[in-house]
């Protein structure tokens, strides 16, 4: 096994920069170009072929394990122009398929020789990648299926809401497979909260847990109840999501949380229950994400039942695609180190998605 973090960083969408391992002092420039990964080491200069550096880089890519200033990058996939299933840069274009608003590029990898397009995620789907994300998009920030449906019929589009339907539960549970297992770098200062919503007509109590410094929210449990539910998955899931256990845990006068706190953080965590006061500033910080949870009425609306992916694809909206003006416009993610490279967040998302899943299989 390679050893790779902390020895590459992308400093730009198609360049890498590589530490030799040799002098720490060193750095080798890795391009990626119409000719596959070059670097500006003698070896590669000489022999033509892959130098550690560059398997370096391949190595990185493939765990998608890059940091630039210890933070998390989710590349543009689709620009690397890196084979799908073996991540070789020797790839060539083998012709153009259509659906039906666009033309696909198809390449051929001539080491694996597999082919693959470049709308990773979106293989064999009859819309194009932008107005699927754009109606992901859509829907998390309120707006019903039926709503998008008819703002696509305005452009021309014609797109049932069912299908639009289908395509939210089909990226969010993607998305959250991938996004779930990124440890966000957050505080030692961990919030919990319950919040009311409507699942299929039925009053439920969303549990959900933030952190204090970045606002990324952690984790949710949906509940029946709120006085009886046991807090011990929420915290456990939380406990998960952050690979640690907080300093300070925050929460109402719930008294769940007190007994989930000792079992599942255990004595090092101090478990303090915050009394609400208005105007407290620090109450605002989870009254925000409560706020967002509860002003998707519509979303939950399209909820059918407890067990469904659209909680996790909140997440995903809330934490990478929502700018925050308490954290100086930047997403949640974004303070958490995590970056995702591209205008459409969406759609980056979906293409490590997409390649991790088939790597996980
Ligand atoms: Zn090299
Ligand atoms: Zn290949």
């Amino acid at each position: 096994m390679m050893e790779v973090s902390g020895y590459v960083s992308q400093f730009e969408q198609n360049k890498f920069k590589v530490r030799s391992q040799t002098n720490p002092d060193k750095f080798y420039i890795v391009q990626r170009t119409g000719n596959g990964l070059i670097c500006e080491c003698k070896d590669h200069e000489v022999r033509k072929a892959d130098c550690k550096h560059i398997k370096i880089v391949l190595e990185v890519i493939r765990k998608n394990k890059c940091y630039q200033n210890n933070t998390f990058r989710i590349m543009e996939r689709a620009k690397l122009k890196l084979c799908k299933y073996c991540d070789s840069g020797r790839i060539t274009k083998k012709g153009i398929r259509k659906n039906k608003d666009g033309k696909i590029q198809i390449f051929k990898c001539l080491d694996c020789k597999k082919r693959f397009s470049e709308n990773i995620g979106f293989e064999k789907m009859r819309y194009n990648d932008n107005i699927i994300t754009g109606a992901l998009q859509m829907y998390y920030s309120g707006m019903s299926v039926r709503d998008i449906e008819s703002h696509y019929e305005m452009l021309g589009i014609k797109v049932n809401h069912s299908s639009i339907y289908d395509w939210i539960c089909k990226y969010s549970t993607l998305t959250s497979q991938y996004l779930n297992q990124i440890v966000p770098r957050v505080g030692n200062w961990i919030r919990a909260d319950e919040v009311w919503i409507k699942v299929a007509g039925k009053q439920k109590y969303l549990f959900a847990s933030m952190d204090d410094d970045t606002r990324y929210w952690l984790a949710s449990d949906l509940a029946d109840t709120k006085f009886q539910h046991n807090a011990d998955k929420l915290l456990q899931l939380t406990k998960n999501a952050i690979g640690k256990t907080p300093k300070q845990f925050i929460t109402d006068g719930l008294p769940a949380y007190k007994k989930s706190s000792r079992r599942v953080f255990g004595k090092k965590t101090t478990h303090t229950r915050h009394i609400h006061i208005q105007d407290d500033m620090n109450n605002n910080k989870m009254e925000r994400l409560n706020g967002e949870i509860r002003d998707r009425e519509k979303v939950f609306r399209g909820l059918k039942k407890d067990d469904t992916p659209i909680l996790e694809g909140l997440k995903a909206y809330y934490n990478y695609t929502k700018k925050h003006g308490a954290l100086k416009g930047k997403t949640p993610s974004e303070s958490a180190m995590i970056e995702v490279d591209g205008k459409n967040k969406w759609k980056t998302i979906i293409q490590n998605a997409s390649l991790y899943k088939q790597n996980h299989a």
